[in-house]
């Protein structure tokens, strides 16, 4: 009964949670931030907010899901965790841990291939970073990540329930490494092992490509550490370092229509 119910009610309840959490983080942001600002909140939340609201939009019209994908594949019992009968405890890290391997892939795909980068590099245009920067994507690039990441459901044979598990981790953690706020480095040192934290992750929005090409996490960092991509270390302080990309700093990175076409525009330029 409970199961149904969530089943049917998972995307607005995963949409609740995500604005009580970005009420939350922004609310921390103003307490406590990480960088003094300036933040550019006028010239960047309305983009920023119509993306996720773009986003949010096409989540609910997605062909397939990660989800539907796995109850597909546990009836038929395709997949390496539906075949062998694993104990539950099993079952949950397996599965969350091959649900992170694909975000990192996929994400890292998104920095290498040019086509993907066209789509993926309208989250790094961004010239701040701060909760508002969590689901600032191309619509495009969620209907891009179903490609490589539909097989690796299937071949692993993920648990549906463990994968919306994953789901409510990542909208927690997203919005918290995305966020400006400081957290106390002794706390930040530990927890950079077991989360992505807003430290480790301002790394990967550096502009400088060293920092780009790096923390690919996005839940768990474990695929940073395995794959030699973690790293914890900056050029200048995270207070001052310069964030987004070097190609376009203008009014351009924060304009709404020209992101969306940004992807289709010419040739172009890597930093
Ligand atoms: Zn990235």
């Amino acid at each position: 009964m409970i199961d149904k119910w969530i089943s049917q009610n998972a995307n607005d309840l995963q949409v609740a949670l995500f604005f009580a959490l970005f009420f939350i983080f922004s609310l921390a942001e103003v307490l406590a931030p990480k960088r003094p600002g300036p933040m550019h909140r006028k010239e960047r939340w309305l983009t920023n907010l119509l993306m996720t609201a773009l986003n949010i939009a096409v989540m609910g019209m997605l062909p397939v899901t990660f989800f539907g994908v796995a109850v597909w594949a546990q009836k038929q019992g395709y997949g390496l965790f539906n075949y062998f009968a694993l104990p539950l405890g099993v079952l949950v890290i397996g599965t969350l841990l091959a649900r992170g391997f694909i975000s990192f892939f996929t994400h890292y795909l998104m920095h290498k291939v040019p086509l993907l980068w066209r789509l993926h590099r309208v989250h790094h245009l961004d010239t701040e970073l701060d909760v508002s920067t969590t689901v600032r994507f191309h619509p495009f690039e969620f209907l891009a990540a179903l490609v490589p990441g539909v097989p690796l459901v299937v071949v692993f044979g993920m648990s549906p329930w463990v994968l919306m598990l994953y789901e409510i981790l990542d909208a927690v953690v997203t919005l918290f490494s995305h966020a400006n706020i400081r957290l106390p480095e002794g706390l930040d040192r530990v927890l950079r092992y077991v989360i992505v934290t807003p430290d480790l992750h301002r790394v990967h929005h550096s502009s400088w490509q060293i920092e780009t090409d790096s923390n690919f996490s996005a839940v768990f960092p474990i695929g940073d550490i395995v794959f030699k991509t973690f790293r914890t270390e900056t050029r200048t302080p995270h207070e001052t370092m310069e964030l987004g990309l070097e190609e376009v700093r203008d009014e351009r990175a924060n304009r709404f229509l020209w992101l969306l076409s940004s992807p289709f525009l010419g040739r172009l330029k890597r930093n």
